[in-house]
């Protein structure tokens, strides 16, 4: 991948800075020894991790509507308009992280703690990793949430929870649209049979996720008593799942692998929507149509290293094909249909009330 020296300085100080920030963030009492006070201006690590994230999404998703350019464009100079489509969905993502993963968690919440059982579980929801399901085992607020209502909005939008709503999600779909980010989607995201094979790390992390929330359901209902092995799980899952994957290959490691390694090799949620939507036969699909003429630009702009270009041409001559659930890993977000310049490729809408 070619870079420039402004793009090198970045790295330089972007992914060590990124790994740096995590490891105070997680184990603040390992690196900067016990009884530091880690509280800047009052406030704890957590709330100003989540104000730096915040911010940069919301700038980002709110330049993107502002400037309303087609934003998945390679070109320089772009004179599309910004398609109804990813105008709602950069929307969403503004109002989503704002309200629902800083507000609602760092201001409103704290003013109502311990008040009520439901204003302690939205609390919980909202703070915690909700992509890991164990968390489904431990709280209801978070069982309905994640195996009622996530499987439904599968079964209607497919896995748009993943462009649309999800806070690591966000981060990827605003950098992914920045110069650099689109170039880093293109060129460093693994693709082909040999990338695709490696989904089976996804299914691990999921099973592994399952065990731990039934180890945490049967101690709470006394079944078995395993505190002990209860605080070893939960260090593995904080070491291995949420740092070192999720945090320092999932967003330090953008710049190599592109902004959803994480999302397509380690997230549990992303398996379970997957499995969800295939079973239940979810009704998300997008389709090409005859205008392509097989350029390829859409396979590019695919951060999920999506082959889109193999379901609508064979040799440059339009199949018309078209994929879901039950074969790709797709998350909606749309790139490859407004990276297309035929005009070639469209979501499916299930009906015209819910038409994406
Ligand atoms: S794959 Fe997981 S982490 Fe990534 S956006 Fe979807 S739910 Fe969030
Ligand atoms: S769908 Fe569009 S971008 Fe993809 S190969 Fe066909 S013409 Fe090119
Ligand atoms: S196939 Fe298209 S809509 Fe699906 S993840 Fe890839 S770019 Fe996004």
């Amino acid at each position: 991948m070619k870079r420039t020296k402004l793009e090198w300085l970045f790295i330089f100080i972007f992914t060590p800075g990124i790994i740096a920030f995590y490891a105070i963030y997680k184990y603040p009492e390992l690196i900067l020894g016990l009884g530091v006070d880690t509280r800047i201006f009052g406030k704890n690590l957590s709330f100003w991790y989540a104000f730096i994230y915040t911010a940069v999404v919301c700038t980002i998703a709110a330049k993107v509507l502002i400037r309303n350019k087609n934003s998945y464009s390679f070109k320089a100079n772009v004179v599309q308009p910004l398609s109804p489509y990813q105008k709602k969905k950069f929307t969403s993502i503004f109002m989503v992280q704002l309200v629902g993963f800083f507000l609602i968690p760092y201001v409103i919440s704290p003013l109502f703690a311990g008040k009520s059982f439901w204003h302690d579980e939205l609390a919980y929801a909202s703070k915690g990793a909700h992509v890991y399901l164990y968390p489904g085992f431990k709280s209801w607020g978070m069982a309905i949430y994640l195996f009622v209502v996530i499987p439904l909005g599968v079964w209607f939008f497919g896995k748009r929870y993943c462009s649309w709503i999800c806070s690591c999600g966000n981060l990827a779909e605003t950098v992914g649209v920045t110069v650099w980010g689109k170039k880093w989607v293109k060129e460093g995201t693994p693709r082909g049979e040999r990338a695709n094979k490696n989904h089976w790390i996804q299914l691990t992390v999921m099973s592994f996720a399952i065990l731990f929330g039934l180890v945490l359901l049967f101690d709470s209902m006394k079944v078995i008593a395993v505190t002990g092995i209860i605080l070893k799980i939960q260090a593995i899952q904080d070491l291995c799942v949420d740092f070192m994957f999720g945090s320092v290959i999932g967003v330090a490691a953008y710049p190599f692998w592109g902004t959803r390694i994480w999302c397509r090799y380690g997230c549990p949620l992303a398996k379970f929507m997957e499995l969800s939507g295939r079973y239940t036969k979810s009704k998300f699909q997008v389709a090409a149509n005859e205008k392509c003429t097989g350029i390829g630009l859409c396979t590019q702009a695919c951060p999920m290293g999506i082959d889109v270009a193999s379901f609508a041409h064979v040799n440059k001559k339009p199949t018309m094909g078209s994929f879901g659930l039950h074969n790709t890993v797709c998350i909606g977000c749309g790139g490859c249909i407004d990276v297309c310049p035929t005009k070639a490729l469209s979501f499916k809408s299930i009906s015209k009330s819910l038409e994406l």
